[in-house]
């Protein structure tokens, strides 16, 4: 199955949240399943910061890795585009960033395809990951976000307010020390 933009999503976009409903395996609950369970598991899983494994309920489990991909998780519990995005282009992961325990087989028809995705990458490539990041989540609020309201409920102020109207903006503060927190700010 292969996951395809359906609209023009500008760099800087959130593309993926980790929600509510996602399934999450930690590292002795997987240990109990079947052979054939964890072979299933493995395939649509992503293994987060803390060992769990992340089944996403929604499509969010069909993004294709790809060693030019066009999203990348950012740690923080969400993904986000790296560069622009045109209408039916592929939405495309680097796997890398999530902690693979195997060796995978890569197939992305690019000139720059590792050929085999391994879990030494992450140490290998991820300077240049972050920077992909880094540059990317500069543009976190000069570009619309459809799945904000997911990361931040209603209630949470801050930053929240800030999107639903930013007349709304505490004066005062810099938008920039805001971005460079995880978590939004509170009022
Ligand atoms: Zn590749």
């Amino acid at each position: 199955m292969v996951f395809f933009a359906t609209q023009f999503l500008p760099k800087g976009t959130i593309t993926y949240v980790k929600d509510a409903l996602e399934l999450e395996i930690a590292p002795e609950a997987f240990e109990h399943y079947s052979p054939e369970m964890q072979e299933v598991i493995e395939k649509y899983s992503y293994i987060d910061e803390k060992g769990v494994r992340i089944v996403s309920w929604d499509f969010a489990k069909y993004v294709n890795h790809c060693c030019n991909c066009n999203t990348m998780s950012t740690g923080y519990g969400f993904e986000i585009a790296i560069r622009d995005i045109q209408p039916g282009e592929q939405i495309t992961d680097e796997y890398g960033i999530f902690n693979i325990s195997r060796e995978m087989e890569l197939q992305c028809h690019h000139n720059n395809c590792r050929r085999r995705l391994s879990p030494g990458d992450f140490e290998k490539h991820y300077r240049h990951w972050d920077d992909q990041l880094r540059s990317a989540l500069s543009l976190l609020l000069a570009v619309d976000q459809p799945l904000l309201p997911i990361i931040y409920p209603a209630g949470t102020g801050g930053l929240y307010g800030y999107y639903t109207s930013r007349a709304k903006y505490p004066t005062g503060r810099s938008i920039t020390s805001n971005t460079s927190r995880s978590t939004p700010p509170t009022e």
